[in-house]
């Protein structure tokens, strides 16, 4: 049977699509066990300009838990969101000070973290299991700013019911809009990016109505500060990813260390933290 072509990663040069015992057995120079370079890697698992550090097809969810002790390139990816969803577990059953609106927002945090946490190990296990961990992660990107904007909404609008109801009820039409557009391939790319957009803007839109309204100029000037603190970390972690920076520059440099799905991670768990900080503190101050 004739072999498929791999995509072209880096260079010029092109592999044929390995063997299934290429996949499966990788060499153990020294005595370690060394991960696969990108030629003989699985195909689901590529990342532009991530040369080696692959892990196999494990075939069993047992071996791939033991793999987040071992390095590879998806070593720290799977670390920096346990750290976070730990963290916000943590919070959510432990602060005392926060209302139900936001417990329940830290609590969706939380459980997006332990999904991106669980994807990023499981998803070794087997190419059907990778796509549909990775699918729910995706999805669960959009179901976090739904908890966010819901959260800033309930502050702001606490006394407009209406416009809460329509800020909920077009935010809900968004996240469905993004999983739906997760699941749909061919039409995805346009219909995630408008319903993203969209949900973005509402998701900023508690701040902004605080702000335009001029009720309290100093509540909004912290408020706004506090968006842009949560914006920024996760702004620059999407655009690193996006860009592929800094692994483009130099392919193979940083497989294991410092490409930018691990600079994603920690944009969007900072982005996550201060996001937190910025609700609670709104809902002390909100009158
Ligand atoms: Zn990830």
């Amino acid at each position: 049977m004739a072999r498929k072509r791999r995509p072209n990663l880096v260079g010029p040069e092109r592999f044929d699509e390995p063997s299934a015992k290429e996949r499966t057995e990788p060499s153990r120079p020294h005595g370690r066990r060394a991960y696969l370079p990108y030629t003989v890697a699985p195909s689901f698992a590529l990342e532009p300009y991530i040369l080696s550090g692959y892990r196999p097809t494990y075939g069993r969810a047992s071996r791939a838990a033991w793999s987040v002790i071992e390095m590879h390139n998806e070593t720290l990816s799977i670390w920096s969101h346990a750290l976070a969803a730990f963290a916000f577990s943590v919070w959510a059953a432990t602060d005392a000070t926060i209302s139900s609106p936001l417990r329940a927002c830290v609590s969706v945090h939380a459980a997006v973290y332990w999904t991106s946490t669980v994807a990023h190990t499981f998803g070794a296990v087997s190419e059907r299991i990778n796509h549909v961990l990775f699918a729910i992660d995706k999805s669960m990107i959009s179901v976090m700013f739904l908890a966010s904007g819901l959260c800033a909404a309930s502050i702001e609008f606490r006394h407009r019911r209406a416009l809460l109801a329509l800020v909920a009820m077009v935010e809900c039409a968004c996240c469905a809009g993004v999983i739906r557009a997760i699941h749909a391939p061919r039409s995805g790319k346009v219909l995630n990016a408008a319903a993203l957009g969209a949900q973005m803007f509402l998701t900023a839109a508690p701040v902004a109505h605080l702000a335009l309204s001029g009720a309290d100029p100093q509540l909004a000037a912290r408020m706004c500060a506090a968006a842009r603190r949560a914006i920024a970390p996760a702004l620059i972690g999407g655009v690193a990813y996006a860009l592929r920076f800094p692994e483009r520059l130099a392919p193979g440099r940083f497989d294991f260390l410092l490409h930018s799905h691990q600079i994603m991670h920690v944009g969007t768990s900072i982005g996550s933290y201060f996001t937190y900080v910025g609700l609670a503190q709104w809902e002390s101050l909100a009158v």
